[in-house]
């Protein structure tokens, strides 16, 4: 442990948790583990850890005083629920045994096993966790910060707690038009919430009768609707049944605020289009944390963490792990990843910890809820390279009411209760149980 221990310990009944002390500077502190964010990965797995080592053994590295469940902000776009239903406190969160540094990761000299962080502080780790998310680059689109900041521009987006709200203020006020969706060209969280919005927003327009005033357009990057093939097909059927107008390869550059105008350029060619809208959903290109983008000695080219992507361990700097979306596994960035993931950093790190192998291997696996409709869903599940790999004992490929409540009820009270206490990893174990002939 470290000479400067600047911390304080603050007692309440029932629970202890060490703050850092903001007023020192320059302070510089040491832990075993180090876990870099403290979001759904982040939480989950310093929840694990916290148990395996001493008690301030694990410190967490986050600067956010909210934690979120994120996969419910499409159901806010749509009215089914409402942003707070979506939050918990950071500190109610993380876990008790560990030390929360409210502060952020400005770099990391992984030859030094140091980081530095914004209000200027150093750590000095044994073994680090990076799980640092993905983050919205609004930039990117010239026009689209302002667009999403004015109250009454129509603009909108289900990726951020400030505006998924907005999605459903802008549905409820909606009197016909035309209604666009976008995805953009950068690799995003839940590939599948770009669609899954305006699905909803198709249904709730068919309820308040201006679907039949309405043309709805979903504007995509992509070549496909969906990329595993046995999901598509459906997708397909139900873009069919909702007549939806799908532009494939085709990217939002700008957003006109004051015109409402969206402008497109098309991938295969690179045709400039401006498209009229009177409601724009815009699923806003993405990007790592600047600290890690930044830096070429653990990201790749593209600014994720390089990974191995079977036992999520760093290629260079065998201490390092990563976890979430912020790696460059090319498996589909969900929290239901994340689960999976946990299992096999919790046992290659321990594993790694007491300078043995790392053989535990990730497959890959992503979940992906496909809402179609209030009260259907289409519940995609598939390893590395698209192959579908279902829990449930009927073809998930169907759209289905108890999908749907799975994704509404189910998954937030097994996050909740189970996964940032680092007590759930995946559903493999249900899986083996109601689905064992399955391969
Ligand atoms: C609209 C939407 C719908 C989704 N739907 C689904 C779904 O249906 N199913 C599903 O499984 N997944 C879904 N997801 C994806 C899921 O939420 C993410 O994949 C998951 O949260 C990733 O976890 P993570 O720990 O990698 O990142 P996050 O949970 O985003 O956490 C990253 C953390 O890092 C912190 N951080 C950032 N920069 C720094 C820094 N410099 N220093 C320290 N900390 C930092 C952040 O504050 C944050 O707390 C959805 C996401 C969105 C936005």
């Amino acid at each position: 442990m470290n000479v400067l221990q600047k911390l304080t310990s603050i007692s309440s009944p029932g629970l202890t948790r060490s703050f850092t002390v903001s007023a020192l500077n320059n302070a510089k502190y040491s832990c075993k583990l180090l876990v870099v964010g403290g979001g759904s990965g982040g939480c989950a797995i310093a929840a694990k850890f916290a148990r395996h080592l001493k008690k301030d053994e694990v410190y967490i590295l986050e600067p956010s005083e909210d934690h979120y469940f994120q996969p419910l902000w499409t159901l806010v776009g749509a009215g089914v629920k409402t942003v707070s239903q979506t939050r918990r406190q950071m500190k109610d969160v993380l876990p008790t045994k560990a030390k929360w540094l409210k502060d952020a990761a400005v770099s990391i000299e992984p030859k030094s096993n140091l980081v530095k962080t914004r209000e200027g502080h150093e750590i000095q780790y044994e073994y680090l966790v990076v799980c640092a998310g993905l983050q919205n680059d609004y930039g990117k689109v010239p026009g689209l910060t302002e667009a999403l900041k004015h109250p009454a521009s129509g603009v909108s987006t289900i990726y951020a707690a400030d505006y998924c709200s907005k999605t459903w203020s802008d549905l409820k006020s909606f009197k016909g038009g035309e209604v666009m969706f976008t995805y953009p060209d950068t690799p995003i969280k839940c590939p599948g919430a770009p669609q899954k919005i305006a699905y909803l927003a198709d249904a709730y327009l068919r309820m308040s009768h201006v679907r039949s005033k309405s043309n709805l357009t979903y504007n995509t990057c992509l070549p496909v609707i969906f990329g595993v093939k046995k999901y598509a097909e459906t997708l397909l059927k139900v873009v069919e049944r909702k007549n939806i107008h799908v532009n494939y390869k085709t990217v939002l550059k700008e957003v006109r605020q004051d015109k409402r105008e969206a402008v497109f350029r098309t991938t295969d060619d690179n045709k400039e289009v401006v498209l009229p809208y009177n409601m724009l959903h815009v699923t806003p290109p993405m990007k790592t944390p600047d600290f890690l983008r930044n830096n070429q000695d653990i990201a790749d080219a593209a600014g994720f963490l390089e990974v191995d992507k079977y036992n999520l361990q760093h290629t260079r700097y065998p201490n390092i792990y990563g976890l979430g979306d912020c790696t460059n596994t090319p498996n589909s960035k969900t929290v239901a990843a994340v689960a999976k993931q946990l299992k096999v950093v919790e046992t290659n790190l321990l594993s790694t910890m007491s300078r043995g192998a790392a053989h535990a291997q990730y497959d890959g696996y992503g979940a992906c809820p496909l809402l179609t409709e209030y009260g259907k869903c289409v519940l995609a599940e598939f390893v590395y390279d698209g192959v579908p790999h279902e829990t449930m004992p009927f073809n998930q490929a169907q759209e289905s009411t108890i999908a749907y409540y799975m994704k509404k009820d189910l998954f937030p009270f097994l996050y909740w209760q189970f996964m940032v206490r680092g007590y759930y990893n995946g559903p493999e174990f249900v899986r083996r149980i109601i689905n064992p002939l399955a391969k």
